[in-house]
């Protein structure tokens, strides 16, 4: 792992025994006769930070698929969509979560998946599969731009990285270990498939989940958002954000009509967002040919 220390031991057997300790694993597993058989590598990670308990049920139900390695945000990072830290310090902190390496970071969730792959992972061994969640609300329609959750299953696609993104209607008391269980299906599709270049995907899944998985296109809906005025204590006016989910007839076919009817909703996303099919329409506004010349500096 990449990342400064402390203090080192520079004593040259101490700089030559994880060589050692290498050599003879290798000399063991030869004999042995065992191939390569590399662990698919799960990192999961999240916006609503380490403490949720979304993230706690993702990694023990992932962890029957693969070898999960855990990097998130200490602090809740809900709707900061793809923000990354680049004018700030990251600090870093160690811990376990359900038994397995997390690393905490001060960072938002799409940093926290670039750090994983620049600095936690070998670069050799970057992860197989990225999973994002299991949120505390859901990321359906066009809500999914803003989320957080999204966006760091995006930064793992935009990277070449298979990745899904999976979040839970927000009841009194959700059951995450639906939405977990569910993902983890969802993730052994990913596994045995891979996914289109550039292609994430977002689970929604409804408070009741009894329908089963169902592929879904993105709805065009989005949540109705209000800043309802209040004033603090001193008596200095604020306002303060206040979002509704999409509550209007959705579209037949999408994430958010799947939802509402009870399934799981499964909506392949795009990393890469060209939008070729606009190319035709928009080409005889912008002929080079017949573009009035700029000024030059010289003149
Ligand atoms: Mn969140």
């Amino acid at each position: 792992m990449r990342f400064p220390t402390r203090s080192r031991s520079s004593h040259p057997v101490a700089a030559v025994l994880p060589l050692v300790v290498f050599l003879i694993l290798v000399a063991a597993a030869s004999i042995a006769g065992t191939t390569d058989t590399a662990p698919y590598r799960i990192l999961v990670t999240n916006d609503d930070g380490i403490d949720s308990p979304g993230l706690v049920a993702l990694v023990e139900a992932l962890s029957a698929l693969g070898e999960v390695t855990v990097v998130a945000p200490s602090e809740n990072q809900s709707g900061i969509g793809h923000a990354l830290n680049l004018r700030d310090p990251i600090f870093v902190r160690r811990r376990e979560l359900a038994g397995r390496p997390a690393t905490v970071l001060t960072a938002t969730p799409a940093t926290c998946v670039r750090v994983a792959i620049a600095n936690i992972f070998e670069e050799s061994h970057p992860p197989d599969l990225v999973v994002s969640g299991v949120n505390r609300g859901l990321n359906f329609g066009r809500n999914a731009y803003i989320s957080g959750t999204v966006a760091a299953a995006r930064e793992a696609a935009l990277q070449g990285i298979p990745a899904i993104a999976v979040s839970l209607a927000r009841e009194a008391h959700p059951d995450y270990a639906v939405a977990a269980a569910a993902t983890a299906e969802v993730a052994a599709v990913v596994k045995a498939n891979g996914l289109p270049e550039a292609v994430f995907l977002n689970v929604n899944v409804p408070a009741t989940a009894t329908k089963g998985l169902k592929l879904t296109r993105q709805s065009r809906l989005f949540g109705t958002e209000s800043y309802e005025p209040h004033s603090n204590p001193y008596g200095r006016p604020y306002l303060w954000s206040k979002f509704e989910q999409p509550t209007t007839e959705a579209e037949p076919g999408s994430d958010v009509a799947a939802v509402h009817d009870g399934y799981i909703a499964v909506t392949p996303l795009q990393a890469h967002e060209s939008a070729d099919a606009a190319l035709e329409e928009l080409s005889p506004l912008f002929d080079p040919s017949e573009s009035v010349p700029l000024p030059t500096s010289d003149e």
